[in-house]
């Protein structure tokens, strides 16, 4: 579950190998520690196309960090981000290339790269339209540009004026806890006109009744642990098989474990009563449980497909079902699932498993707009290549081609994917609704 090459590749000798043999060399990626999460630190500057929307904002979105603002004519390295929501057309777009021309070689080790438009979708002009969706195109090789030094770049694009919301994805974009988030696109698609004035930044999930499927290992154990430093109550399910992992597990953390298998005629019924005895009301539930069956078509049997499609989208659906039922989530609830690179790229031997991941960004898609009207959000990720049992199973040279084809030649931790998903819950992102963002370090599969 280790990539002993990366640790090799950054060590002194290993360093002067590597350089020696033109091998690449995968940098080391700075994550977000225990002690001090969500801070942000080093030297922004932003740069603001003529004629923006979102200078104010993003102002005041970084207001009481420690960020330190430089201009065009400041010294030393920098994070960047480029307000493009100005931009009306493509001759305009030069403003893009002029800013980052400049400064992209100030970007320092790890730095982040973030760039603001509007939503091309619901952009009435063509012209304009044209203009906004083109940053796609651009942040994603501006992250490939990038990725060597371990640094990212990720877009936002919002819908509308006076967006309260951008505050939450730009900061989480800054932030440590994206290592691993690269060219991908974040969208704010309801409007937010005030954040709750009593958020914390440092723990944005004080006191949160948050339930976790799949938690006694890997991604879900590493959930349930960020979760739990960002101030959660975590309930973690997972098989009765591996109730002592869990409870092992939860106890760590203050959570609390229900040995549950979430394909159990009873499940839903007995995850929502299991809630309903618990102080404070459910914040959100992450529907990572999954498995893999792999098989070509011709030698998949009908359990391997009838079992996969039980636990990875059917159980989803039911769960879901029964606690929309309920007003449990209303005003402020998050559903988040846990799709994979494979439901969108499909992978040889996983039509199984790419049809269940798919399906869940379908739930995600076609369940957006009803949560919104509850003020409930519904999001995903999608995992590429990430260092667990599940891809340790996975035959040795099929390994390293999985965690070397990516802008950042490594395979991600399971923190990588549970920092987005403790965003995608917290109040802040209340914005931040029908979105698939992808967990891969850019990789190369499906890009
Ligand atoms: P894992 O096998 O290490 O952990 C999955 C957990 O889910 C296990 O603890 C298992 O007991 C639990 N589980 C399985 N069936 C269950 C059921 N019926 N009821 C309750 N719990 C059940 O897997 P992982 O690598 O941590 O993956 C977690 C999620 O991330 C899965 O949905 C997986 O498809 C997805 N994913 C993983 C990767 C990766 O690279 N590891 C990539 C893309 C997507």
């Amino acid at each position: 579950m280790s990539d002993r090459y990366l640790g090799f590749a950054n060590s002194k000798i290993g360093r002067l190998i590597v350089s020696t043999l033109g091998l690449p060399r995968p940098p080391l990626l700075r994550r977000e520690s225990d002690d001090s999460p969500h801070s942000l630190s080093g030297n922004v500057h932003v740069g603001i196309s003529t004629g923006s929307l979102y200078a104010t904002q993003i102002r005041q979105s970084l207001e009481n960090t420690d960020l330190q603002w430089i201009g065009d004519n400041g010294q030393g390295n920098r994070h960047l981000v480029f307000d493009a929501s100005g931009i009306r057309n493509t001759d305009q777009a030069e403003e893009l290339y002029q800013f980052f021309h400049k400064n992209i070689s100030k970007l320092p080790r790890c730095g982040r790269v973030v760039i603001i438009g509007q939503q091309p979708e619901n952009i009435e002009r063509i012209d304009h339209a044209i203009a906004q969706r083109g940053l796609v195109g651009f942040v994603k090789s501006v992250a490939k540009e990038i990725g060597r030094k371990g640094a990212v770049a990720n877009l936002i694009y919002l819908n509308g004026f006076g967006h309260k919301g951008l505050a939450a994805p730009l900061r989480f974009l800054l932030s440590a806890g994206c290592a691993f988030t690269n060219g991908q696109v974040f969208s704010l698609t309801t409007p937010v006109s005030e954040l709750p004035t009593d958020i914390s930044w440092q723990r944005p999930l004080e006191g949160k009744l948050i339930v976790v499927t799949g938690a006694a290992r890997g991604i879900g154990l590493a959930m349930s642990q960020v979760l739990a430093r960002d101030g959660a109550k975590v309930i973690g399910i997972d098989v009765p098989q591996a109730q002592e992992a869990l409870e092992k597990s939860m106890s760590e953390i203050n959570g609390l474990p229900l040995a549950l298998d979430i394909t159990a005629e009873d499940a839903a019924e007995r995850l929502i009563d299991c809630c309903a005895q618990q102080e404070g009301r459910l914040q959100g539930i992450v529907h990572n449980a999954g498995i893999t069956r792999d098989k070509m078509l011709s030698r998949m049997n009908d359990q391997q497909w009838r079992l996969l499609m039980d636990i990875n989208i059917g159980s989803i659906q039911r769960i879901n079902k029964a606690l929309l039922a309920t007003e449990m989530l209303d005003q402020g609830g998050r559903i988040v699932g846990v799709a994979s690179i494979s439901g969108i790229a499909g992978n040889l031997g996983q039509s199984n498993y790419a049809y269940s991941k798919s399906a869940v960004i379908g739930m995600v898609d076609s369940m957006a707009s009803v949560c919104a009207k509850r003020g409930i959000t519904i999001n995903a990720v999608a995992p590429g290549f990430i260092e667990t049992q599940m891809t340790a199973a996975i035959p040795f040279a099929t390994r390293q081609v999985g965690r070397r084809l990516s802008s950042l030649s490594q395979g991600g931790l399971p923190q990588d994917v549970a920092e987005v998903v403790s965003f995608y819950l917290s109040p802040q992102a209340a914005g931040v609704n029908g979105n698939t963002v992808r967990v891969c370090g850019q990789s190369l599969m499906g890009a």
